[in-house]
């Protein structure tokens, strides 16, 4: 998504990205990315709970299986922060433009496939924002540097709200038979 692009502003020293604060842990997965966006953020935090709740580390990532319903930024940072890569065919992606999850054990057994699947549970942000207006055209308006600001204002708000809510006000976290497929046969987890 090259418009995030556009301001950097990274300050590696003191842990700051624009106007949001990071953790060391973020600064290197935003190094790793190439900028800060509401999508890494949201891979950020998804990554976060899968590596709590299994256990996922990149020492033991080749137990598991990773998928998103998406192929945004958030992908990089799943593979990044818990090791599942699609070189090493433990990430899986089917794109249907949904901010959900699936993580499991593998190879999943045949009685307790149990996945654990984390689902965005409101849009934290907009991805054409502020207005109207603006979503017609982005690309064009964020030549005029005014522009410019407002959009990376807006995406610092958003960038924040995924970073400090509570899991449980962004995501919905629960466990689900994972049997016959990890994402086409769930496609009613999508909705
Ligand atoms: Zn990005």
């Amino acid at each position: 998504m090259k418009k995030y692009g556009v301001i950097e502003m990274t300050d590696v020293e003191s842990l700051r990205i624009g106007t949001v604060i990071v953790s060391q842990e973020l600064m290197g997965l935003v190094q790793y990315h190439g900028h800060l966006c509401p999508e890494l953020a949201i891979g950020y935090r998804v990554s976060k709970i899968a590596i709590t709740e299994l256990g996922i580390t990149r020492g033991n990532s080749l137990n598991f299986i990773a998928g998103a319903a998406n192929s945004s930024s958030a992908v990089d940072a799943i593979q990044y922060l818990t090791g599942c890569t699609i070189g090493k065919q433990s990430f899986f992606i089917e794109d249907t433009g949904k901010h959900v999850y699936f993580f499991a054990r593998r190879p999943l057994q045949p009685l307790t496939g149990q996945g654990l699947i984390i689902k965005i549970k409101t849009p934290v942000y907009n991805p054409q924002l502020l207005n109207k207006e603006m979503a017609k055209d982005v690309e064009t308006q964020l030549q005029d540097p005014g522009k410019l600001l407002q959009y990376r204002a807006a995406i610092d708000i958003a960038i924040r709200k995924i970073l400090n809510w509570p899991d449980k006000r962004l995501f919905d976290v629960f466990y689900a038979d994972l049997n016959g497929g990890l994402l086409k046969q769930n496609s009613k987890l999508y909705n």
